[in-house]
């Protein structure tokens, strides 16, 4: 079985996160890679398990010591992948990338054998919905989301595999086949 960079993709608030830790809880042969955020933490998240949240000056230094595999910035926040954390977990383990389409296919010019899967929802209404459930933005901040939600729709086309998350036990399932079919293709 092959260890491979595996970017998730799609909309703010369409449950990436909540498939990752799913997938994670059973397989220990995938990790996910931790980024770099200039973003308040939520409430909840932990620095070092959701993200490193880290100065907008650190994060501006790090650029300069080419430190990021990939970097954007999004809702006026910085966002980057560390990159010798991603090539040291590689040499054992598949590593989530959870990370925009912009992100994803930085690391796929970068790293060729890249998996690109885009996660989407049932629908833009259910989109909102969940945004809202979350309750982690308020009213402006979630128009923003759903604005750039969009665009990143719009990208499935440069994507390996979508799936969407209707149900999610169907969905994390359709993951795991996907996941496990690259896995353990020839080269
Ligand atoms: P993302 O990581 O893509 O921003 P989250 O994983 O935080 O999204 O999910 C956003 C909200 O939607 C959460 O409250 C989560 O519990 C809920 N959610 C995720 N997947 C589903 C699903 N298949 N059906 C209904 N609600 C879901
Ligand atoms: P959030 O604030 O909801 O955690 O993340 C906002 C956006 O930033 C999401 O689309 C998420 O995928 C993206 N993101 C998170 N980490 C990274 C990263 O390291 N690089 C890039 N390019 N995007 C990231």
């Amino acid at each position: 079985m092959r260890n491979l960079p595996i970017v998730i993709s799609g909309p703010s608030g369409c449950g990436k996160s909540t498939l990752v830790d799913l997938l994670l809880l059973k397989d220990k042969t995938m990790c996910e890679s931790v980024s770099c955020t200039t973003r308040a933490p939520r409430e909840g998240e932990v620095d070092g398990r959701e993200y490193y949240f880290i100065t907008e000056r650190e994060f501006k230094n790090r650029i300069a010591e080419n430190d990021f595999l990939e970097y954007d910035e999004h809702f006026g926040n910085f966002y980057g992948t560390p990159r010798s954390f991603v090539e040291r977990l590689l040499k054992e383990k598949s590593v989530i990338l959870e990370i925009d389409v912009v992100g994803g296919l930085n690391a796929k010019r970068l790293m060729p054998e890249t998996l690109l899967i885009m996660i989407v929802p049932p629908s833009e209404i259910e989109l909102e919905k969940r945004l809202e459930g979350r309750g982690s933005e308020d009213k402006e901040k979630l128009a923003e989301r759903l604005r750039r939600a969009k665009y990143e729709l719009e990208q499935k086309p440069l994507y390996d595999y979508v799936i969407v998350n209707d149900d999610l036990d169907r969905a994390l399932k359709e993951l795991r086949e996907v996941i496990d079919f690259e896995r353990n293709k020839e080269k």
